[in-house]
């Protein structure tokens, strides 16, 4: 028996019309200066630029399909091309503006985008690829700048100007693409990930709700994490659905203008990678900031130290929730709020887990020979997921090692308990095998930063002749502070199997970063491999 349910697709420009005719007071902010000075717009006029943009784009021969490619920061461009560029049924895909030259030309002639959008700011970055993008037949520049780099470019603004607000949004099948976005690529070429308007309009919804960020028109959201870094985590939809005003900080994303940002325009929910939180938190010991304003912040993309939830809770008041998720998977999968009826005091325990599994994902654990293990919190393999915003193939891109039976393959190692609260230990190209046992990268990065010397750590595995591969720990030690590897060791005794202690150390001045702000472990291993980190033995008798 089939429903007697209207079948309205699920459209991005369903998400456009609400949030024009239902929180059309609503604002988007963009940050324009180190201490907070911001232009700003209301959701209504973004709308109507939105739709003015779409005009341009058609009239530049976007036609249905076509990819539009973004290389901003986050602003109220990007907010408008998040708009218009699927609501018209084009492509939109979001470039990731600090890849490498190769790779960058690499996903845009990949993905033939035929238009790119650049921030002026940003033309030196294009210019360097300009002459290997092999699709694009139009450039547009927002913002003032000499653009001659480029050869002929369009305006933004004038070529918005030059049109009518009012566009008849077309309907089509949600299963049409909506967005792309390609991974940033840790091993070989990225990989293109294509969302669909249904697998967006359903994440936007999983974002909004209580079981996730519980967004409404009470919020403010500082969208810290880029919004080419797999959809800015939904937040840009999530806030047009429910009237929450956005913050686009641009540039200005060191510690000092954030902590000006966030007094200035006293955001209520904030999203980022560890890394960014670390810094702030850092810069907070000698330059207080108000962080009142936020009744929650997100990190994701890596492991959220357990001792960076409790500093963040105990010296500013802010509640820091760990989510899971990736580029492949919209990216929300899981969000670590702790289950109900739990005491004050155990809070912390659930809060230093992965997450816990948001409604529509589904994920299990599975062994190295593909059986799947229990959801007893304990079993550990590899994760899959699946779900209605999660990716089943790569974008031209066969590669069928990475499905299994039409679940996503994470690369993520960790343990599922009977609750739906995920356990990462680590990704499968970074874990330790010594002696046959596993040692988890992230929890010896976690129980080392847990000393209150210690700024960063990040931990690689090393060949060793006797145990196949050995722990190597890179740490960058408070400025002026003697840590020593003897002393560090000392520390971790009383913290993890004693089998675990790194014997090997280097001292850094800062732990390479990916381009989206990531530990880069690929960095550090060719880094020893050719032998340019120098070398801290401890003498430690290996128990086995
Ligand atoms: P990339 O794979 O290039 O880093 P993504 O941003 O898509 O790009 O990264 C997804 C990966 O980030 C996940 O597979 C996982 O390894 C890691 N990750 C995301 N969130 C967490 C988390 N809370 N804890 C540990 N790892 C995480």
């Amino acid at each position: 028996m089939l429903s007697t349910m209207q079948d309205a697709p699920l459209l991005v420009s369903g998400i456009l019309r609400h949030g024009q005719q239902v929180y059309g007071e609503s604002r988007v902010i963009t940050i324009v200066g180190p201490d907070g000075q911001a232009t700003e717009a209301t959701f209504a006029v973004v709308a109507e630029r939105s739709e003015r943009l779409a005009k341009a784009l058609a009239r530049l021969g976007v036609g249905d399909s076509d990819r539009v490619g973004t290389f901003l920061w986050n602003n109220q461009a990007h907010q408008e091309a998040y708009l218009a560029i699927p609501s018209m049924g084009a492509v939109l895909h979001t470039l990731n503006i600090r890849l490498f030259p190769e790779q960058l030309a690499y996903v845009v002639n990949h993905a033939e985008d035929k238009v790119i959008i650049v921030d002026a700011s940003l033309i030196p970055l294009l210019a360097r690829v300009r002459d290997q993008l092999t699709t694009v037949k139009h450039i547009v520049v927002v913002g003032p700048g000499d653009s001659s780099a480029l050869g002929e470019t369009h305006s933004y603004e004038e070529l918005l100007a030059a049109e009518e607000p009012g566009y008849a949004w077309p309907t089509f099948d949600e299963r049409q693409a909506a967005a792309m976005c390609y991974t940033s690529g840790t091993t070989g070429n990225p990989k293109g990930v294509v969302y669909s308007h249904r697998s967006t309009y359903l994440h936007s919804l999983a974002v909004t709700s209580g079981a996730a960020l519980g967004i409404h028109d009470q919020d403010r959201v500082l969208s810290i994490v880029p919004m080419f870094h797999a959809n800015a985590w939904g937040t840009p939809y999530a806030a047009f659905m429910t009237g929450a005003d956005l913050v686009m900080p641009q540039q200005f994303l060191q510690a000092a203008p954030l902590a000006a940002i966030i007094a200035a325009h006293r955001p209520t929910l904030s999203a980022g990678v560890p890394t960014i939180w670390n810094d702030l938190l850092r810069y907070s010991q000698s330059n207080p900031i108000d962080m009142s304003s936020l009744r929650m912040i997100t990190a994701g993309g890596a492991a959220v130290p357990r001792q960076l939830i409790e500093r963040f809770r105990d010296e500013l008041g802010v509640q820091l929730v760990q989510g899971w998720g990736m580029t492949e998977t919209s990216p929300i999968c899981s969000l670590a709020l702790p289950p109900r009826g739990v005491p004050e005091e155990e809070e912390i325990e659930w809060r230093s887990k992965t997450g816990r599994v948001v409604a529509g994902v589904e994920v299990r654990v599975v062994a190295e020979d593909g059986s799947i293990l229990p959801n007893d919190g304990e079993s550990v393999g590899e994760f899959e997921v699946r779900g209605p915003w999660i990716t089943g193939s790569y974008y031209g891109d066969p590669t069928p090692e990475r499905f299994h039976d039409g679940w996503l393959c994470t690369g993520d190692i960790g343990s599922l308990d009977p609750r739906g609260y995920m356990q990462i230990s680590d990704r499968t190209k970074d874990v330790i095998k010594s002696g046959g046992e596993w040692i988890s990268s992230v929890e010896l990065e976690n129980e080392v930063m847990a000393h209150p010397g210690v700024v960063e750590a990040a931990v690689i595995a090393v060949p060793d002749e006797r145990w196949s591969e050995r722990p190597l720990v890179a740490v960058v030690v408070e400025a002026g502070s003697a840590t020593s590897a003897d002393q560090l060791v000392e520390f971790l005794g009383g913290r993890v199997s004693r089998w675990w202690l790194p014997e090997r150390w280097v001292f850094i001045g800062e732990v390479p970063k990916t381009s989206v702000g990531k530990f880069d472990k690929k960095v550090l291993r060719a880094q020893y491999a050719d032998g340019t980190l120098e070398v801290v033995e401890v003498d430690i008798q290996t128990a086995r």
